[in-house]
Parts: C-alpha cells; structure tokens; sequence
C-alpha cells in the first residue's frame, strides 16, 4: 500500500514525525488505495518556526523578485497539471471538465497575484499621512478537500504577494490531491520557510496552527464549525482571521423567467462539483403560479443528468468524496422523506449499476423551508425546492438561513431581478448565468464566514495598515 507520509517544512520533504493514519479511497471503487500518515504537533512547530525565520527577508523582497517567485510557482503547478486532475478525480470524483478546471485555475491564481503587485498597494498618501501596507506575518492557510490545489493557491498566491510567508495544512481528506500540489511547492524553489505545508487534523496540527503565538493570521476555508472553533483559537493572540464557511445558497426562480434558461441555470448552480460546493445553488424557490411546470421541468432535468465514471467527458454527475460522505448524503435524504418531502427525482441508494463507489443519485426534494434538507448544508447532489406566493415571501424564504455566501436569480426583467438582488444576504447574487470572476470579492454574510478573499480583497487581507505622519 503507497505511502503518504510526507511534508514540506524549511525547504525540504521530511518525513512525517506524527503516527495517525489517514485511510485514503478512491471515489470511484471505494476502496482503500493509499495510506496517510499525518504530522504531529512537532511538525506544526517546526513549520511555524520555519515560516518564521523566513519572514523578514521575505517581506523585504522588492515587487519584481516575489513577480518572479509567484511564476515558479505558477509554472512548477502547469508541470504537475495533469498528475493533480488524475489525484483529484480519482479520489474526489469531480468530472474530467471540472478537475480540468480546478487545476488550470490553481495555476491561473499565481498569474493574477502577480498583477495586484503595484506600489499603490503598498503605499498611498491620506493627507498628512503617508498609509503602508506591511505584511501581516506568519499565515496559516487551512483548506478543504473539495478541489486541494485550487484552495491552496488561491490563498498562498495573495499571501506571498503580500510579503508573508506561510504554513498550509491542507485537509486531511484530500491528502492524495495534495501530493502534486507539495511536489510543485517545492519544485518552485521559493527560499526555504517561505511556504511550508504540513498535513494533520484539526487536533493537534490545526489547532497547534491556529493558536501559535507567531503566527499572526489564520485564513480558513471549511465548514462553519470549524471556523467558530478556528475563531475562538485565534482570539487570545488577536489573530486576524478570513472565514470562508458554509453556505445552503438559494435559487429564486422569478415568475418570469424563461424555463429554457432557468432550469439548466438551477440544476448548474446546485449541482457543481457533484454538489460538493460550498457556493452551490441547494434551495431552488420556485412561484406558485408556475409551480406544477417549474416542479416538472427541474424534475426531468435532474433525472437526465447522466451519473457515472467522472473520467468519461459524457458525466455530469461523479461520485462523492468517500463512504461518509455518501452516507451522511442518505441520511439527509432519508430525513428529507421521513419529514414529509416529496421525491421528485432521484433518491435513496446508488443509481443502478453503479453500486461500487460513492454514486449518489442526484435527487430533489419538494419541502418547506424549515425543513432538515432545506437549512443544513448536505455537500452533495441533493436539491430542495421550494414553493413561494409572491415576491416578498421569496426573499424572506431565501434570508431564512444562518448562511449567507451566495445566490442565484433567474428572471426574465433583469431591473427586477436586481431589485431582489439588492435584498439578499449574499456575499455573491448571479443574475441568469453563473459567473467566473476571479477578481470581484469572494465572502459570506453571516455565518458563511467573515472577511473577503480574490483579486485585491485578497492581498488586502494579508496586510496590516499603518499611518506615518511627517
Ligand atoms: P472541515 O471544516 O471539516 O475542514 C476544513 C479544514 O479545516 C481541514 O483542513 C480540517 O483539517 C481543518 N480543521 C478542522 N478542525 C480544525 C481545527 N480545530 N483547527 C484548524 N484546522 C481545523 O471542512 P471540509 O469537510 O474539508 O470542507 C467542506 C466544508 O467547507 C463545507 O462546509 C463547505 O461549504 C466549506 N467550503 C467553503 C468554501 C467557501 O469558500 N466559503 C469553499 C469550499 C468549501
């Protein structure tokens, strides 16, 4: 059985020193095809320390220098392309396309990073004061399993681009797509400490991370749990924290949308990334006085998607992660059933003849919005759709949740669907089409997280203000 034992600390792969292991599966048979071994305390040390003794001279780099590190890495992550799309489908089943797209963006982040980089950033006179941005220090980038690569450099990019220099824990459920993104890390032969990456679960490594008095900004992507308890770690240092959480977005399906656009506009939204994602569309409101024909149409495109092996450019729809996330996915539905939803397509069990690995069938639920399956993120192929009178009752139905890091409108008037627009709790609001905007401001309200990540959000939270008055 392959071993996944390694970490990139000061410049160098060294073994893991911790001895919890990481059963890691295929999405695709469910079986097990690799052995993790994760990092201890000692590691999360030793990269602190790392990252720290690289600080100043990284931070005192000039523009040019980091424009020309952030290249390395933007090259060593096209060298190891297509060793991370086989890593990722094979253990995440996303589709070819959408592993074909994670990647090619993971590089893109270190490209777009360079471009931020001018002095007006850094420096601007307010009046009296002349106002510098100085890096923040020490960073800590946790990330998901949902797309490794992708998570890493988007955070790693603006980070360095800041002038800090960081430790990432990628998480421990992605550990095979992290293993080309560690070989590219190191390939780029950034100095050594400028960019460490140690694998481990929350406990010890996260939280040993996330408590370390030298580190001075943890920026998390995850569940929103898991931020709360980042959060309280962070505090008795006063880190600074980004928190890209949870979300259970809404699809409003206005009463003058034209369905041919709509319903494949929902079933997109919701079902990205095999549903597997933390923007996905997973409430779909739809009008009362359209409701039989909007309910029938989502049905027969739901029920169309082909499900199957994520390799084949035909799938739409790949298995998930692992065995847990397929149950906690039956689970859901079954509480959805038990809570009087109506099936409308898909449900229970594996789509037939795809009973080895982690298909689901992609499934849509009619409830109500005080529902289980309507408020609690379920991160799989699983929709709920939701009935509204009036325009009014629409808003108030896609407010009605702790989350707030997307929407999606569907209109005919698009005045209108701005108007509603504008009454959403939403970091992001996509009116008819979904949108690839690497650089417009990425971020929840409420409890999807604090903060904002992309283009010069993104650098903006890697930097501590100062004025000097003269
Ligand atoms: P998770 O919260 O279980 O884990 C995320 C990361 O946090 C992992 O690396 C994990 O090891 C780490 N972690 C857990 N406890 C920790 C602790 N105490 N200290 C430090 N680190 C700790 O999330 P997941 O299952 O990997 O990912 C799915 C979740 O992520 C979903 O809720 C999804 O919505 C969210 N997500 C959000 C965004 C966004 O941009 N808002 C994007 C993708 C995923």
């Amino acid at each position: 059985m392959q071993q996944l034992n390694r970490q990139y600390i000061a410049g160098r792969i060294q073994p893991s020193r911790g001895s919890d292991t990481q059963v890691v599966t295929s999405a695709l048979s469910g079986r097990q095809i690799a052995e993790g071994v994760l990092g201890d305390a000692t590691d999360a040390e030793a990269a602190v320390e790392a990252a720290r003794l690289a600080l100043p001279a990284w931070a005192a780099t000039s523009l040019d220098e980091r424009r020309e590190y952030l290249q390395n890495l933007a090259d060593a992550f096209a060298a190891r392309r297509d060793d991370m799309i086989s890593a990722l489908i094979e253990e995440f089943g996303t589709t070819a396309a959408t592993a074909g797209y994670i990647v090619d963006q993971s590089q893109y982040w270190f490209v777009d990073a360079q471009k931020l980089l001018t002095e007006s950033v850094f420096t601007q006179q307010i009046g009296r004061a002349t106002v510098r941005k100085v890096p923040l220090g020490v960073s800590v980038l946790i990330t998901p399993w949902n797309g490794a690569s992708w998570f890493i450099a988007m955070k790693a990019s603006v980070a360095l681009a800041a002038g800090c220099t960081v430790v990432i824990k990628p998480s421990e459920r992605g550990m095979l797509q992290a293993q080309p993104v560690l070989d590219a890390i190191a390939e780029a032969g950034l100095p050594a400490g400028v960019i460490n990456v140690v694998f481990g679960k929350g406990d010890p490594v996260g939280n040993v991370l996330t408590s370390h008095p030298d580190v001075a900004k943890v920026s998390i992507t995850g569940s929103t749990a898991t931020g709360k308890t980042i959060a309280h770690n962070a505090v008795d240092t006063m880190k600074r924290v980004t928190l890209e959480l949870g979300g259970k977005s809404p699809t409003i399906i206005l009463d003058d949308a034209d369905l041919a656009r709509a319903v494949p506009f929902a079933v997109g939204a919701g079902l990205f990334n095999n549903g597997q994602a933390c923007i996905a569309g997973t409430r779909i409101l739809v009008p009362q006085s359209r409701e039989a024909e909007i309910k029938a149409a989502l049905a027969e495109a739901v029920g169309a998607l082909r499900v199957g092996d994520p390799r084949d450019p035909q799938t739409v729809i790949g298995p998930v992660l692992d065995r847990a996330q397929y149950d906690r996915i039956q689970h859901y539905i079954q509480t959805g059933i038990e809570q009087g939803g109506e099936i409308l397509a898909g449900g229970l069990g594996h789509p037939e003849g795809l009973e080895e690995g982690n298909y689901v069938k992609p499934t849509l639920i009619a409830t109500s919005n005080d529902r289980t399956v309507a408020q609690e993120e379920i991160f799989g192929p699983v929709l709920a759709v939701l009935t509204y009178r009036d325009e009014q009752e629409a808003i108030a139905i896609a407010n009605d949740t702790p989350y707030g890091l997307h929407a999606y409108i569907a209109a005919g008037d698009l005045d209108r669907a701005t108007r509603v627009a504008q009454r959403l709790q939403a970091g992001r609001i996509m009116i008819n089409e979904v949108v690839d905007a690497p650089d417009a401001p990425f971020g929840g309200f409420k409890q999807s997280g604090l903060g904002r990540e992309f283009g010069s959000f993104g650098i903006e939270a890697f930097l501590e203000t100062q004025a000097v008055f003269s």
